[in-house]
This record gives C-alpha cells, sequence and structure tokens, in this order.
C-alpha cells in the first residue's frame, strides 16, 4: 500500500520528534521564554507505541525514519528505541538529528543499536559564539562527538549550521573548509520564523544565496547532480573536498512541490506539514488501544490533506510554537 498525497506526492519518509525536552537552548529554536512545563511521562510516546506505529507506518510505504527532538539523546530507552526500528522489516534507513552533546560518549551505542546515519546542529567553530546561540559552552565536546562519530565508522554525518547573520556569517568559509580535510557534508539552513522567534528571524535572517555568495568569493563550487532531487537540499563540493556542501532555502527556494515527509510529535500528533494550520492529527489513543486498522485509515484519510505547500508567505509561523516541539 502507498500513502499518497492529494497532489500525488509519495510519503515514504516519517520525522519524529522523541522528546520535546533539550538541554540546549538556541535561541533559534527554544528561546529563553519557552515554557519548561512538561508533562508527565505518560503522555508521550513509548518505545512500544513507537514500535507499533511504524509498523502500520511501514505497511504503508514509510521506508526511512528521521528521530529527532527536542535532543532524542535525552531519552534513556534511544538505544532500545532504536533497536526495535531496525527489526521493523519495512525501514531501510534509521538516522538522527542531534545536537551531538551526549556523541561522544553515545557513538559507539548507536551505532552497534543500528542508527545508520546521523546530522548534527553545529552553528559555530567557536566556543564564545556556539554559546551565544545555544546558551551552552559545548562546542569542543560536540565536535569531539563528531570526531567520535567518524571514527565509529559513521558515512554521510550531515553537519546542519543555521545560518544568522552577525553571529556565524563570518564563519561560513571555515565551515566549507571542513569540506576539504574531513568527509563531512555541511549544510546551511534558513533561519526559519515560527511563533516564539518572528523577531529575531527578521534581525538575524541571511538567505542561503548570500552565503553563497560569500563562498564563490573564495571556492568553487562544483554542483553535484546526482543528489539534486533527494530532498531540500542543494549539493555542491569544492575542488578535492572529502565532503560536501548543501544549501536548504525553505524560505529563498520552496521545495514542498518534492516534501515527501511527515511528522510525528513526540505527544503521538501526525503533522502533516511543518507550517501547516494547525493540522496535527491525534493517533496516540489508537496507538494504545491496538487499534491498527483503525490507525491505518485515519494515517489515509488525513494524508489527503497535506497541504500543496507551507504557508509561512501567509503567516504560517504562527502555526508553529517553536521547532523544539515538532523536530525541525
Ligand atoms: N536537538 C536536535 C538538533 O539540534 O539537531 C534535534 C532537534 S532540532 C529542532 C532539529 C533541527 O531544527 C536542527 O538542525 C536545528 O538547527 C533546526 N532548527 C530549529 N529551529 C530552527 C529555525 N528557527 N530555523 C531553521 N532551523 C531550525
Ligand atoms: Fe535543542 Fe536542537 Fe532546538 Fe537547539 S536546535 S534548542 S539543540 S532542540
Amino acid at each position: 500500500m502507498k500513502l499518497v498525497d492529494g497532489f500525488q506526492r509519495h510519503i515514504d519518509y516519517v520525522r519524529i520528534s522523541l522528546t520535546d525536552k533539550c538541554n540546549f537552548q538556541c535561541f533559534y529554536c527554544r528561546p529563553k521564554q519557552a515554557e519548561k512545563v512538561f508533562l508527565p511521562s505518560q503522555a508521550y510516546l513509548s518505545k512500544e507505541d513507537i514500535e507499533k506505529l511504524f509498523l502500520v507506518l511501514g505497511k504503508l510505504g514509510i521506508k526511512k525514519v528521521k528521530l529527532t527532538g527536542g535532543e532524542p539523546l535525552l531519552r534513556k530507552d534511544i538505544c532500545e528505541i532504536i533497536q526495535s526500528l531496525s527489526q521493523n522489516p519495512y525501514l531501510k534507513d534509521i538516522s538522527m538529528t542531534t545536537n551531538g552533546f551526549f556523541l561522544e560518549k553515545m557513538a559507539r551505542d548507536l551505532k552497534r543499536a543500528g542508527l545508520h546515519r546521523i546530522n548534527v546542529s553545529l552553528d559555530s567553530l567557536k566556543e564564545d559564539t556556539f554559546h551565544k546561540i545555544s546558551q551552552t559552552f559545548s562546542f569542543s565536546k560536540v565536535w569531539k562527538g563528531i570526531l567520535e562519530a567518524l571514527e565509529t565508522g559513521f558515512k554521510q554525518i550531515k553537519l546542519n549550521v543555521v545560518l544568522i547573520k552577525g553571529m556565524n556569517d563570518n564563519e561560513i568559509c571555515d565551515f566549507v573548509e571542513l569540506t576539504k580535510k574531513y568527509p563531512l557534508t555541511v549544510r546551511f539552513i534558513e533561519f526559519m520564523p515560527t511563533k516564539r522567534t518572528l523577531i529575531d528571524q527578521k534581525k538575524y535572517y541571511l538567505s542561503n544565496m548570500e552565503a553563497q555568495a560569500k563562498i564563490r568569493e573564495h571556492f568553487t563550487l562544483i554542483s553535484n547532480l546526482s543528489d539534486i532531487h533527494t530532498g531540500p537540499s542543494r549539493y555542491y563540493k569544492v575542488d578535492q573536498g572529502q565532503g560536501r556542501i548543501g544549501f536548504i532555502s525553505p524560505l529563498s527556494h520552496n521545495f514542498c512541490d518534492r516534501c515527501n515527509r511527515i511528522r510525528i510529535t513526540a505527544k503521538g500528533k501526525l503533522r502533516l506539514c511543518l507550517f501547516g494550520d494547525n493540522d496535527e492529527i491525534e493517533l496516540l489513543h489508537l496507538i494504545r488501544s491496538k487499534a491498527d486498522e483503525e490507525l491505518q485509515e485515519l494515517i489515509l484519510k488525513s494524508i489527503v490533506k497535506k497541504p500543496l505547500r507551507h504557508s509561512l508567505e501567509n503567516g504560517g509561523a504562527a502555526n508553529v510554537e517553536s521547532f523544539v516541539s515538532i523536530g525541525g
């Protein structure tokens, strides 16, 4: 069975938030004023819930899963969750997006559990700027985690860099330089507005076109055509580069026509579009009541409502409190 939306887009990829808790406070994601009220653990998807949900999603054609959050490595049962997903006969790709704080300690266990790929968020290579952005002095720790992940044998490690004017735009070429030395993919992401970050977003937004122009002053970018249609990122290489450079431009270059994904929130809601019109559909009660057929029906019925494109131009930011609850 295939999951096809109302615009004939085939959905085979799920991003699932495992928690809305985080040990960082990146100002573009979890600003200081964000409330710190967390619900009891039963309100969140358990390992068993996730296992069951992905068996149903697998039958519907889901092949790829990204574990995100909040910070997914804060889940004590993260390795068990990965292990159980790696037994799922439908899933071909299990990856994670992490802030990297616990990676040095956990990279080997994650690999052993069955994690295929890792993305690490890294907005600066300087301890003071890293602190300004995340409120933690964790650059060296995260960097050690990345080296450990390379050492452990993770391939295609991606570093996600949110572009922030006046904070990390003076490091854009240093990030590109990293791809010469290491087999890392650096992806520059445009700062997206949410309800809580609207004002900062206006102040700090830098487009990927501006970032590319800066890079082209110092490097020749070679287009990596083979990857161009595999996701929202446009990929390039520099001469003799071991890694790649990617640009994710949700604002300056809309990629919704190629969207192949849906999201599951930490509390078990299906979200059809990152910036959709408050389109969350409650799944937890059906997952827990072991009503597999009803769950499948509900997902199939909901998917046709997936919007053609995000509504950012029409105030869609108001539909997202912050990414920490959805997983980005
Ligand atoms: N804690 C993990 C991490 O930082 O990778 C996973 C969750 S985080 C919400 C997932 C991704 O969303 C990160 O790469 C982060 O940089 C990105 N993100 C969060 N808020 C954003 C925003 N306002 N604009 C663009 N990207 C954002
Ligand atoms: Fe936490 Fe990731 Fe959001 Fe930063 S981007 S606050 S690390 S969830």
